[in-house]
């Protein structure tokens, strides 16, 4: 599953272009790919409408009402704001008319069971007019299956920023999804958001990782290993006042699988934790420890800030271990103004938008409308791996690829949450070998059990502890 921007799906058009595959013959492919899928969600009784603009999202309407109409579907297609003009749209019009098919450019009368958005596509430029601002409203009030093909109209390819669109019930996205499926606001008028590959090859920068990848990337334990093989993983992390974040961050770690688990935390917290979670074993005066320089041996990675407040002595640790060639979790606490001077080992930053807003000096209404642009370059300049969290949390790597997440639901919108998740990121990369796919993971694993456990409990109910609950569950799953 893809991610493409603007300027990528008209390269990947071009380029066939000029090797003989023309833009006809795709807008052919793309609309009979179309017809195919959404021919399994109509009826034939449907009284369909079609709603084409004048460019290549248009011209794909084009194509998929010849296909409707050859099978006998009852379909209106309109032209509202006039004929096609780009090219392969206007050719496929005049072979539309040939086979002597109705069009028109003025809606008939109503009702209709299904509305179909073929007005714009990835060519979208915002504000829209006022004619299209009053078709779309009247679309959106008719109580009809709505369908958008690539786009809803009225959101762009590339940002979140949308004002009146097309309210879809789905939207079926041609060779991979546009960025704006996961953005906001724009991502609210998607409905069912679906990709249609019609064949072009993919080099896609962004993907989804999907259950696919998890189960191709995580395999069973080999029977000969030991706690050895899974790695020491040093969690700094909990205060008096937030013991439970180094609590749900050590259990996260222990029941994603690490080896062995050093708790780095006040002696107090140390104290509370160590009778819930006996496995892990605990630095003394953690911080303080780690502050004047001492270290456990054998440390394979290490996360901190879950709990954390006091940026000096953060600030001290992280000078102390800067240098060392093991990957560094970052989140919360630990997050705060920092600049990231260059380290030999992977740095990982896990912040929500907040944090992430802070980090970067935009507001968190900017992130939301561009998260995968903005953490893509945000790692690319400062050598981190970005995890930025939320509905569709997005991993970004520095050269340049990157991953969207989309399991998880509100029922992860609480306090520990991400604490939780910082120690299965922990967990997987002291376990696993490769890091990409242990953050991937990690991530997915950890929206999956929010969505394990909604089967079971209100969304409002679940609390960031239950989540490790279901982890063995959900694994048990997916890996074989
Ligand atoms: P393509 O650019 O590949 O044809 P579209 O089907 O999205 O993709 O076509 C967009 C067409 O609509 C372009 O001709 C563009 O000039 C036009 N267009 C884009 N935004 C608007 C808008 N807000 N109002 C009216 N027309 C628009
Ligand atoms: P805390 O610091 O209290 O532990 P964070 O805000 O750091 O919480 O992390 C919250 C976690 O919950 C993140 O992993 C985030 O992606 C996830 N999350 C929150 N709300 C949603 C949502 N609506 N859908 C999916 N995931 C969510
Ligand atoms: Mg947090």
């Amino acid at each position: 599953m893809f991610i493409y921007r603007e300027v990528e799906i008209r390269k990947a058009d071009e380029t066939a272009a000029q090797n003989g595959l023309s833009g006809n013959a795709l807008m052919e492919t793309a609309g009979r790919s179309l017809f195919v899928r959404i021919k399994e969600i109509l009826n034939k009784n449907s009284r369909i409408l079609i709603l084409s603009g004048r460019g290549n999202n248009g011209g794909d309407g084009i194509v998929l009402a010849r296909y409707l109409n050859q099978w006998g579907y009852n379909v209106d297609l309109v032209f509202p704001f006039g004929e096609p003009k780009s090219d392969s749209a206007s050719e496929h019009f005049r072979y539309y008319k040939s086979l002597g098919y109705s069009w028109s450019t003025s809606i008939g009368d109503g009702p209709y069971d299904v509305i179909i958005d073929a007005l714009l596509g990835v060519g979208t430029r915002l504000p829209l007019n006022q004619s299209y601002q009053d078709l779309l409203k009247w679309c959106n009030q008719q109580h009809a299956l709505k369908i958008a093909i690539d786009l809803p109209t009225g959101v762009l390819a590339d940002r979140g920023e949308a004002d009146i669109a097309f309210h879809a019930d789905y939207t079926f996205s041609l060779h991979g999804f546009k960025p704006s499926t996961f953005l906001l606001p724009s991502s609210t008028y998607f409905g069912q958001p679906e990709s249609i590959d019609f064949g072009l090859p993919h080099d896609a920068k962004w993907k989804i990782w999907s259950e696919k990848d998890v189960k191709r990337t995580m395999k069973k334990r080999g029977s000969n290993s030991h706690k050895g093989t899974f790695g020491t993983g040093l969690l700094v992390a909990g205060t008096d006042e937030m013991p439970g974040s180094a609590m749900l961050a050590g259990l996260g770690a222990m029941k994603i699988g690490i080896g062995k688990l050093v708790i780095a935390t006040t002696p107090y917290a140390a104290s509370i934790i160590a009778t819930r979670l006996p496995e892990a074993t605990y630095l003394h005066d953690g911080l303080n420890k780690l502050a004047v320089g001492t270290f456990p041996d054998g440390i394979r990675a290490m996360a901190i800030g879950p709990g954390l407040t006091d940026e000096k002595l953060i600030d001290q640790v992280l000078e102390n271990v800067w240098e060392k060639e093991i990957p560094l979790v970052i989140d919360a606490g630990a997050l705060g103004k920092r600049e990231f001077a260059p380290r030999k080992a992977p740095i990982i930053i896990t912040p929500h938008p907040g944090e992430f807003s802070r980090l970067t000096g935009l507001s968190v209404k900017e992130i939301e409308a561009n998260r995968l642009e903005i953490s893509s370059q945000f790692a690319l300049q400062k050598n981190v791996i970005v995890v930025l969290k939320g509905a569709n949390t997005v991993i970004a790597f520095p050269n340049g690829t990157g991953f969207i997440n989309r399991t998880g639901n509100a029922a992860l919108a609480k306090g520990g949450s991400g604490d939780t998740l910082t120690g299965m990121i922990l967990g997987l990369i002291c376990s696993e070998s490769d890091i990409t796919s242990a953050i991937a993971n990690a991530v997915y694993l950890h929206g999956l059990c929010a969505d394990e456990l909604v089967k079971e409990q209100n969304e409002r109910s679940i609390v960031a502890g239950n989540i490790t609950n279901v982890l063995g569950r959900v694994m048990n799953r997916l890996i074989t």
